[in-house]
């Protein structure tokens, strides 16, 4: 993270940002820039050669005035104690912009996964369980995958969890596999309201999707599914990149052959079909109708925003814009619609995920796509009111207003203790 901007503090400008435009009284948003708690923890666990090793975990329990704590956890050696504070605040806002009933929490550990056995990586997410067990539970704080972990390290977390507490408690986590709880369509979701958030803002903008131009970066989780979906909406994805490269094609890829082509391969680049390869950066510069930036953080910053010709970007990916990138597409018309609208699928089902658990009913994928849809088009539709009520300088900046309004309403009808 060096050179860059700490998380924690680009998350208390924006709060400052957005609070510019309401009534909020200072004391109330000192609060909405502070976790109200963070564990810190070193988990010691033996290696497969019988040595020890250390590693540094966290879990920041940011807000929990609309619900209990939600967020993911990551695995990364760049984590630090601020990232995750300001992961676990984005966490907040994404569950109230969305409306689903959910304060926000993160957690990680210091580790880099590729440098450890299968085994070696269970004994630091049971340890890492183990800690977490007073501090978690389906109606305290429930954690879901991130960067590098996913269904595996949930089950293992699960079973830690319930094993300690001698009880059977799904909710507990989500992202789980669909055999341990899981739920329908969860693999997809992030993808899917990434879909749903451009099909409404083209509606909302008057743009034709059918034959629209888009390209996305990344073709993992988020952006290949995102990609076949708007396919199957007419639009044509004349580009997609992966850390490997960018293919286009003039007439659009067939998105599920180059997804097929990556899955034998290991990437995109050197599908035939393509009309020629570019680098990953000009992918970003095309002049087409959409643009969905779906790989990491700092995608766009202050040194390409200007060359951007996209009309709408929509993020899928997390801060893929810098908050000077965001200036300058918005002093130049790009309409961007924020990540913690656009991708907050996940979240969306984990919560699916959680009411089924407690229930133990578990739905379609159909009835999973038709709530997620319900819910990503109702929180598009109090954004654009927002926007123009408050006559915005753009959807992010909305995005903000509408959740830290939210977050302010549930403080204040539960008051302050003692
Ligand atoms: P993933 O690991 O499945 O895919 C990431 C893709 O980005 C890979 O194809 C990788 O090759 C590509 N990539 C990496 N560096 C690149 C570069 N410089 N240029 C072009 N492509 C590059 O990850 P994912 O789950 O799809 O997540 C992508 C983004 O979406 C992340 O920011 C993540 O935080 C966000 N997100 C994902 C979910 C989810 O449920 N999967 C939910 C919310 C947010």
């Amino acid at each position: 993270m060096t050179g860059k901007a700490n998380p924690f503090e680009s998350l208390q400008s924006q709060i400052d940002e957005a609070a510019v435009h309401l009534d909020v009284g200072a004391d109330v948003l000192e609060r909405l820039k502070h976790p109200e708690r963070v564990l810190e923890t070193n988990l010691t666990i033996e290696l497969d050669d019988g040595t020890l090793e250390r590693f540094k975990a966290f879990r920041s329990q940011f807000n929990g005035d609309r619900g209990p704590y939600k967020g993911g956890i990551r695995y990364h050696p760049a984590v630090t104690r601020d990232e995750v504070k300001a992961l676990s605040g984005w966490m907040v806002y994404k569950c109230a912009v969305v409306n689903i009933p959910y304060g926000g929490g993160k957690g990680g550990i210091v580790i880099d996964p590729a440098a450890y056995s299968a085994d070696e990586l269970e004994r630091v997410t049971r340890a890492f369980a183990a800690e977490l067990r007073p501090f978690i539970g389906e109606d305290i704080d429930i954690p879901a995958p991130d960067v590098n972990t996913g269904q595996r390290e949930m089950n293992w977390i699960k079973d830690t969890y319930e094993l300690l507490e001698n009880t059977t408690e799904p909710g507990v986590i989500t992202g789980k596999a669909l055999e341990s709880g899981g739920s329908e369509g969860r693999v997809e979701a992030t993808g899917r309201s990434t879909m749903l958030t451009a099909r409404e803002a083209f509606e909302y903008l008057d743009m034709e999707m059918e034959g629209a131009t888009v390209a996305v970066q990344g073709y993992g989780n988020a952006g290949w599914i995102a990609a076949t979906l708007l396919e199957d909406l007419g639009a044509n994805i004349v580009a997609v990149s992966d850390s490997s490269g960018a293919i286009y094609a003039e007439s659009g890829l067939d998105t599920r052959a180059v997804k097929d082509f990556k899955n034998e391969t290991g990437s995109v680049q050197g599908y035939r079909d393509a009309d020629e390869e570019l680098s990953g950066e000009e992918l970003l510069t095309l002049d087409v109708d959409l643009l969905v930036p779906a790989a990491l953080e700092n995608a766009i910053d202050a040194d390409n925003a200007s060359e951007v010709q996209a009309d709408v970007v929509v993020e899928a990916a997390n801060g893929p814009l810098t908050p000077t990138a965001d200036e300058i597409l918005t002093e130049r018309g790009v309409h961007v619609f924020p990540d913690i609208l656009a991708n907050a699928g996940g979240v969306t089902v984990s919560y699916f995920e959680w009411v089924q658990n407690r229930q133990r009913f578990y739905w379609s994928e159909e009835r999973v796509n038709e709530e997620l849809e319900t819910i990503i088009v109702d929180a598009f539709d109090d954004l654009t009111e927002t926007y123009e009520a408050y006559d915005l300088e753009n959807f992010r900046t909305a995005a903000y207003v509408v959740a830290i309004q939210r977050v302010v309403n549930a403080f204040e009808e539960s008051g302050t203790f003692p």
